[in-house]
């Protein structure tokens, strides 16, 4: 289909990207399970290597099923381009490898995925890159901590495990006074839920082994260029605004404009760092992305259901889902994600640590799992689990602390997932 803008999300989440296949007529997007593709003649293989013409050459930089979806995730995310990779940290490793140098540092939150601190925290530092954490809610802390090596902002729109909302538009507004890319996690939202580019993001990152997906089936993730940041304002990028010595010389920005970053994630990201997405999983993704509003819809309906019943429960010490009136982020989700705050919380339960372990053990239809955002509820215990290796400091900001479970509603009967909680908090706090 031609992706006239005019298009709804609805029509877009099943149509974006995808026509009949060429070929065959086949209706459905078929997974082209090729490494490689046969040149029509030596000189299109030279206008191909040389990026004179866009083909597929080997499957590590692209493959018509992963590209497929490339569109479809640009085209709801409202972005110029995507590159589809390996995992959702992977994805971020991708965004942040056109804009790094060694001694270079970027401005994280210290709300994020407990394995997004890891990597920014120790493993970046192997290559040269450091993370220095701030309150977002703070904005001139944000400001005061970019200095002359900072190359990006990064931070989760909904903020995974404590339910927090980010002001996406005033943070952007300070990497934009800075001159740097403010990059977006826009992981437990979806684009259903928040289209960071809309609030003035440059890069968005997604696992989209998470909610795009839905069905706990594949790990993946995508970046997603806006194509609307000027990487020539400033010598500060110098890898897409200046001769790339990766590509003989080539200079990303003035060749491919807006789609520059998208071109490089491919032919050097892709090309030398090898996170690439095989087209099985690009498959399980496409027919995931297909239900993603009607899903969303459910897991937020659920989510509300269950918050409210849990904050009402004298088991339970507090809630932290931002659809509740009593979370400090309720008045943000009007206007961040007015379709509703997510599906995944943390609640305190009275007896702490040792409560929370019978809890996790004593449920049946939630599934302690380290992982989110699938139609079946899950669970964790993020200080004994995914938190294990955060400071005390580090799990409390995080929200993770450890009389603290995570929970992500599935799109089950809300009812079924009521009298499972009850049942576990009765034997966990007995
Ligand atoms: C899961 C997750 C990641 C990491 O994604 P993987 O696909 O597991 O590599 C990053 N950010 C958020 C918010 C996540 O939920």
């Amino acid at each position: 289909m031609t992706d006239g803008p005019s298009y709804g999300f609805d029509t877009l989440q099943i149509h974006a990207g995808a026509r009949p296949d060429p070929a065959t007529g086949a209706r459905q997007t078929p997974i082209y399970q090729t490494t490689a593709y046969v040149f029509r003649d030596a000189e299109h293989a030279a206008a191909l290597f040389n990026l004179q013409e866009v083909g597929y050459i080997y499957s590590r930089l692209t493959n018509p099923t992963v590209a497929v979806l490339q569109e479809r995730i640009a085209t709801l995310e409202g972005g110029a381009g995507a590159v589809c990779c390996s995992s959702g940290h992977a994805a971020q490793i991708m965004a942040l490898f056109p804009l790094m140098q060694p001694g270079k540092n970027i401005v994280a939150s210290t709300r994020l995925y407990g394995g997004t601190v890891t990597q920014f925290s120790q493993t970046i530092k192997r290559f040269g890159w450091s993370a220095k954490f701030v309150d977002f809610d703070d904005l001139d802390a944000v400001k005061a901590a970019i200095d002359d090596d900072t190359r990006a902002v990064f931070g989760e729109a909904i903020a995974n495990p404590g339910g927090y909302i980010m002001d996406v538009r005033a943070v952007a507004d300070v990497a934009d006074a800075a001159g740097i890319p403010l990059i977006i996690d826009n992981t437990s939202a979806t684009p259903y839920l928040h289209r960071p580019i809309e609030h003035g993001a440059t890069l968005v990152v997604h696992s989209t082994t998470k909610f795009l997906t839905g069905n706990g089936t594949v790990t993946g993730g995508c970046v997603v260029d806006s194509g609307k940041f000027d990487w020539s304002a400033n010598d500060k990028f110098p890898s897409l605004s200046q001769p790339e010595p990766a590509y003989h010389g080539l200079k990303f920005h003035e060749t491919f404009g807006p789609l520059a970053f998208t071109f490089h994630g491919i032919a050097i990201g892709l090309r030398d760092l090898g996170m690439t997405m095989n087209p099985q999983a690009a498959h399980y993704t496409l027919m995931g992305i297909e239900t993603l509003s009607l899903r969303m819809q459910r897991h937020v309906e659920n989510a509300v259901e269950v918050a409210t019943w849990l904050e009402n429960d004298p088991r339970v010490d507090f809630v932290t889902y931002a659809g509740l009136e009593s979370s400090p982020y309720f008045g943000r989700v009007a206007q961040v994600c007015p379709k509703g705050a997510g599906a995944l919380f943390t609640f305190a339960v009275k007896g702490g640590y040792d409560a929370c372990m019978k809890l996790v053990d004593s449920l049946e239809i939630f599934s302690h799992v380290a992982n989110l955002g699938d139609t079946r509820s899950l669970i964790i215990h993020s200080a004994s689990t995914t938190h294990r290796q955060l400071t005390p400091e580090q799990q409390e900001a995080a929200g993770a602390a450890p009389n603290v479970v995570r929970v992500s509603i599935g799109t089950e009967d809300a009812q079924d997932l009521i009298a499972d909680l009850d049942r576990a908090l009765s034997a966990a706090t007995a």
